[in-house]
This record gives structure tokens, C-alpha cells and sequence, in this order.
């Protein structure tokens, strides 16, 4: 410690029994002084309302001066509480923490949020009695210690006193697992806690901890729930991420080369974030798991997003070189769900091709192929109509064709077809009428929900 402090807590204690009666003279003062005035008129009726008013606003001051004086007394009370119990650390020999602990209240920390189970040497709150009554006396010992040396770092890596002492609490156990001092992550209800306690929003809280833009959180609470997982999936994987610390491309496995914009970044990671979860939804695993494992990609061989460089785009939009390399020259100007749409397309493509790679036949193409040839009701998209402005079918898709949202190509050629398809089955989102989907819109799903486990299955037993 730089300095210490010399604090006589008896005599802040007597300070602030003094400032309290001094806050009760200047009350009574100020009734005195009402109840003078208030029988001004029988010896002056000229001057009675000013002498009144005046009374008035004396009394008002005074009563704020009280107020004002009874809060610092409380204040003076709590840190001669503070100190006592600086000075009992002392007395029992536990210096360090002494030191700590008026360092803390030193630097305005509220000195009922320290951890006097830790010292004392108790059960952590978070612990239940029946965990903490079968633990061995060294075992308890080992862990307090471990709790104890971690707990200045803690204290000092933010303000945790925004709610009560179980919020801080919580906030100390999170920090602890995403330093990878706990084993396995605290449950849901710890780190909406652990957020009150930082004053913030979970989304804000898991965006801070995990170094990670907010909009990209909020894309993960998105792509988890538009998928049938618990947030609290979410929140453990972005907790287990924040632990690993790796960024979001780190941990799925791609990366984003070129000079992408921000805003372009965040709709890449969006997309990457729902079909990483749709497959997740096959594979039963984690998203960043789903991932790697379909597309055969990791931190160190990422799946990469280019940007520009792409003489195949041909000016507009994206094009897919494989399974692992996706350039983009433009994203859609429209709307964030067609910026979306273009990228989820690409990676249709580019999961046609990591089927490819991994020798899974017959390969999502010519499987597409195979069914609209032996199949004449299944639907075939046909040559978009020449006319610039003029609209085709939805062909099962959940937008007309040459619209670009769920038909992001209007090509009739297959694998235009199945990247669609891909999109359409990311986001379950396929032609509708007022009765639901349409006998061509189902035929597609169908085919969808009936082959991508298969495929998905039989590359992650690869
Ligand atoms: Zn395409």
C-alpha cells in the first residue's frame, strides 16, 4: 500500500453524535423561530408578513442544513465501522487484508460488500450447506485460500456494488470462472446477478466480460432462441469464450479478411451465429462445436470471409471459391435482413462443398438434381422472366423470384436452387399462404429437414 490511513474510529463515532445534535438544534431552532413570528401581527401588522416570510425560509434552510448534517453523520458511521474492522483484521494478524480492505474503502468502495465470509473463514454464499458440510477442513482451507487471493484482483477490476451483497457475490464467482479459477460455469440467474451488480444489462455485461460488440451478443440471444436453445446455452458459451480469451471468430473458427466494416462484420457473425445454431440443433452439441466440425474449420484453418478481391463477383454481391473461402464485393443495401439473407446463402454453397470435402455422396447438388428429375411435382425453378422490372414465382420460397430476399439468386441452375433452399432451412422461413406453408413451400422444407441431418450427421462422424 502507498499510504495509510490513521483513523480513530471512537472519535468518528463522537463526531457524528455531535453533528446529530446539532441537526436537532437547528430543527428546533427553526420551530422557534415560526412560532414567534406567528404571532407577529398582534405587535406589528405592517411588518408581520415579511418578518413571517423570512422566518419561513430561515426555517427551510435550517431544516436542509439538519438533513444535510445527518446524512454526513451516517456517512462519518459507516466508515469508523469500516476501520473498526480494518483495526480487528489487524489484531488478528491479517495484515494483508487489513491493508486491502482500507484500500478499498480508501478508494470509496461500500465496505458491506466485503467478503467477511472469506475471512472469517465461512461457507462462500453461493456454496449450499450440504456441499460445503461434506467438504474436508483442508479442502475448505485450500479453497477459502484460493477464493482469498483472488478476491483484491477482483475487487479491482470493476465496480461491483451496484445491488445488493449476493449480486457482488455473484459477480465474484463469474469472474472466477471466466479467469478459469471454478470448473464449471454458474447457472443463468449468477450472471443476471453478477450484471446488477456491475449496474449494467446481462447483454451489456456478457458484451464488457467477453470483449465482444453488443450487437454481436444480441445476435447470439437471437440465433440460440430462433433455434429452441435456453439462453443460458447462450450465456455459457459466450462465458466459456470469455474464458478461452478468444474473440467470436477464434472460437467458431473463421475469420474475416480485408477491410470489412463494422457494421458488415457484425452481419457476418450474425449469420455465422444461425447456422452454426441450426446445426447445433442436428448435432446436439454447441454452435462453435457445429461449426468447426461441418465445415472442418478451427481458429488455426478458419473459414474466411474476403472482402473484395472477388473478380467471380463480378461487382455485386458474394461468391464461394469452397468450403473455407467466401469473398464478398457488396452486401445488400435494401435492409440488415437481406445483408443476412446474402451471406447465409454463401454459405449454403460453401456447406455443398464441405460435404464435398468430407466425401459424403451423393453431395447436396446432385442430390437436389437427382430429386427435381425423378420427381415431377417437386419445384423447379425456371429462367427468371426477361422483362428487368418483372417479377417470377415464389417457386416454394418465402419471396418471388428477381425480390433477392429468400431467392437470393433468381438462376434456375441447381445450386443456386439448394444455396436458397439452405437459407430457407436456416431461418425455417418458406412460401406461405393464409393456411400456412404452400404444397411447394412444404415440399422444399420437407426435403430440407429430411436431408441436412443426414448430412450434417454424417460429417460430424467423419
Ligand atoms: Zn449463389
Amino acid at each position: 500500500m502507498s499510504r495509510q490511513i490513521r483513523v480513530d474510529p471512537p472519535k468518528l463515532g463522537f463526531f457524528a453524535k455531535d453533528l446529530r445534535r446539532i441537526a436537532l438544534e437547528c430543527r428546533t431552532g427553526g420551530d422557534h423561530l415560526l412560532a414567534q413570528t406567528s404571532g407577529a401581527l398582534s405587535y406589528d401588522g405592517q411588518y408581520a408578513p415579511w418578518i413571517q416570510a423570512i422566518a419561513g425560509e430561515a426555517d427551510h434552510r435550517l431544516r436542509l442544513f439538519g438533513d444535510k448534517l445527518d446524512s454526513l453523520a451516517d456517512l462519518l458511521d459507516r466508515i469508523a465501522w469500516a476501520f473498526e474492522n480494518a483495526d480487528s483484521l489487524d489484531e488478528r494478524e491479517m495484515h494483508f487484508w487489513a491493508g486491502e480492505y482500507r484500500a478499498l474503502i480508501d478508494a470509496g468502495f461500500d465496505g458491506s460488500t466485503f467478503p467477511w465470509w472469506l475471512i472469517r473463514g465461512q461457507k462462500p454464499p453461493w456454496m449450499s450447506d450440504s456441499v460445503w458440510k461434506h467438504m474436508l477442513p483442508e479442502d475448505r482451507d485450500a479453497y477459502l485460500a484460493s477464493l482469498g487471493g483472488s478476491w483484491p484482483e477482483f475487487a479491482s477490476s470493476g465496480d461491483y456494488s451496484h445491488a445488493t451483497d449476493d449480486d457482488t457475490w455473484s459477480a465474484f464467482l463469474a469472474w472466477l470462472y471466466v479467469q478459469g479459477q471454478i470448473a464449471s460455469p454458474p447457472d443463468e440467474g449468477v450472471w443476471r446477478s453478477a450484471a446488477r451488480a456491475a449496474g449494467k444489462t446481462l447483454e451489456e455485461y456478457l458484451s464488457e466480460i467477453s470483449n465482444t460488440p453488443q450487437a454481436q451478443v444480441d445476435a447470439w440471444f437471437r440465433a440460440a432462441e430462433a433455434h429452441g436453445f435456453h439462453q443460458e446455452s447462450a450465456i455459457h458459451e459466450i462465458a466459456a469464450m470469455a474464458r478461452a480469451g478468444e474473440t467470436v471468430e477464434e472460437y467458431f473458427g473463421f475469420s474475416m479478411e480485408g477491410d470489412w466494416q463494422e457494421e458488415d462484420k457484425n452481419t457476418v457473425v450474425e449469420s455465422v451465429l444461425q447456422v452454426s445454431h441450426a446445426m447445433a440443433e442436428i448435432t446436439g452439441g454447441s454452435a462453435h462445436e457445429a461449426l468447426g466440425l461441418v465445415y472442418d474449420v478451427s481458429a488455426d484453418d478458419p473459414l474466411v470471409f474476403g472482402w473484395e478481391n472477388c473478380p467471380e463477383c463480378n461487382g455485386l454481391g458474394g461468391y464461394t471459391y469452397g468450403r473455407n473461402l467466401i469473398r464478398f464485393e457488396s452486401l445488400s443495401p435494401i435492409s440488415e435482413l437481406r445483408r443476412t439473407n446474402n451471406v447465409v446463402h454463401e454459405l449454403g454453397h460453401a456447406f455443398h462443398w464441405a460435404m464435398v470435402h468430407a466425401g459424403v455422396e451423393p453431395d447436396p447438388y446432385s442430390m437436389l438434381e437427382i430429386t427435381q428429375n425423378s420427381d415431377p411435382s417437386f419445384p423447379n425453378r425456371l429462367a427468371p422472366p426477361s422483362d428487368r422490372w418483372a417479377r417470377g414465382p415464389n417457386y416454394g420460397f418465402a419471396s418471388p423470384q428477381k425480390v433477392y430476399t429468400w431467392q437470393q439468386s433468381a438462376l434456375e441452375i441447381v445450386r443456386e436452387e439448394f444455396a436458397d433452399q439452405f437459407l430457407g432451412w436456416t431461418f425455417d422461413e418458406w412460401e406461405s399462404d393464409e393456411f400456412g406453408l404452400t404444397e411447394k413451400g412444404q415440399l422444399r422444407s420437407d426435403w430440407m429437414d429430411q436431408n441436412m441431418p443426414i448430412w450434417v450427421k454424417a460429417v460430424a462422424s467423419h
